[in-house]
C-alpha cells in the first residue's frame, strides 16, 4: 500500500495488547445510580482483572491496562496489582467521560486521574486511551504537559504515527491507533452476542490480514461483567489468541509505552499526521 510506514526490517508485526478496567466509573459517569448496576464494573476489580493478570503472567506477554481515576479510586489494591505484575498503567478519564467537556472542566480530571495512578504505582504514567474516543487538541496538551509519550485513542490507521494537534513546536503526540469493533470484545458480546469461539475466530481472521501487510495489532478487551472478556471462557479465548499469534514468526509484544519508546527511538519508520 503506498501509504505505507515500514516496520520492515525490524519485525514483521507489532502486537499490543490493552485491557480497558471501565470498572465503576462507566456507570457512574452516566448517572446510573442503582448500586446493582455498578457491580457490572466490579467484576473487573474482584475478577476480570486477576484472572487477565494470571493469564498474561502465564503467557509470559506484556501488556497495557488504561484504568479511570475512579475506579482506581475505588479499587486501588486492583491497581497496585497490576502494577506489582509488572504491566504498564495508563490514563482512561476520570469517570470514563464520554461527552463533551470545556478545558476548564476537563483539565482538572486528566490531572486528577494522572496524580492517583501515579500514587499508586510509584511511576510516571507514559500513556492514556480515551474513553469511547473523546478528546481535543487541549487533551494533548495537557497530556504533553504531564509527561505522556502516548495517545492510544484514534481509529483512524493500522500503524503508528506522530500526531501533529497544533501550531507550536511540541503540539504533537505520538498515536496508537486502536481499532474497537473488529479487534475488541464489546462489540461481539454486547451486540452480536457472538458465542467466544466465533469471536476467537474473528480475531484470528484480522491478524491474518494484518499479518500479511505488515501492520500492527491493538486488541483492546474489557474484563467487566456482561460484554466484557473477564469471565472464564471469554479469557480463555483471549489466551488462545495470544498463543495463535507466538506461533508466528516475527511477532513480537510490546506494552503499548515500551512500543511508544520504539517509535522515539526510531523516527524514520513513522508518519506525521496534521489533524485538520
Ligand atoms: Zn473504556
Amino acid at each position: 500500500m503506498a501509504d505505507k510506514t515500514s516496520l520492515a526490517g525490524h519485525f514483521r508485526c507489532a502486537v499490543m495488547l490493552g485491557v480497558d478496567f471501565d470498572g465503576p466509573s462507566h456507570e457512574v459517569g452516566r448517572g446510573i445510580a442503582p448500586q446493582g448496576a455498578h457491580s457490572w464494573g466490579r467484576y473487573s476489580a474482584r475478577c476480570g482483572i486477576p484472572r487477565h493478570i494470571e493469564m498474561l503472567q502465564r503467557q509470559e506477554v506484556p501488556c497495557t491496562f488504561f484504568v479511570p481515576g475512579y475506579d482506581a479510586m475505588c479499587h486501588p489494591d486492583t491497581v497496585k496489582a497490576i502494577h506489582a505484575a509488572g504491566f504498564e498503567v495508563g490514563a482512561h478519564g476520570w469517570l470514563h467521560e464520554a461527552w463533551d467537556m470545556p478545558p476548564e472542566e476537563e483539565t482538572p480530571l486528566l490531572r486528577r486521574t494522572d496524580e492517583i495512578l501515579r500514587q499508586l504505582t510509584g511511576k510516571p504514567v507514559l500513556g492514556w486511551r480515551s474513553p469511547s474516543g473523546r478528546k481535543t487538541a487541549n487533551t494533548m496538551r495537557v497530556l504533553k504537559e504531564l509527561g505522556y509519550i502516548y495517545d492510544s485513542s484514534d481509529k483512524d490507521y493500522d500503524l503508528p504515527y506522530r500526531l501533529r494537534f497544533g501550531a507550536g513546536r511540541d503540539d504533537w503526540i505520538l498515536e496508537l491507533p486502536n481499532n474497537t469493533y473488529s479487534l475488541d470484545d464489546f462489540p461481539f458480546f454486547k451486540f452480536s452476542y457472538t458465542p467466544p469461539s466465533e469471536v476467537l475466530e474473528q480475531w484470528k481472521s484480522e491478524f491474518k490480514a494484518i499479518y500479511d501487510e505488515e501492520r500492527f495489532l491493538v486488541l483492546c478487551v474489557h474484563p467487566r461483567s456482561g460484554w466484557g472478556s473477564g469471565t472464564p471462557a471469554r479469557t480463555w479465548i483471549l489466551e488462545q489468541f495470544i498463543m495463535h499469534l507466538k506461533q508466528h514468526d516475527g511477532v513480537r509484544f510490546f506494552s503499548s509505552a515500551q512500543f511508544a519508546r520504539w517509535c522515539l527511538d526510531n523516527p524514520s519508520a513513522i508518519e506525521e499526521v496534521q489533524v485538520p
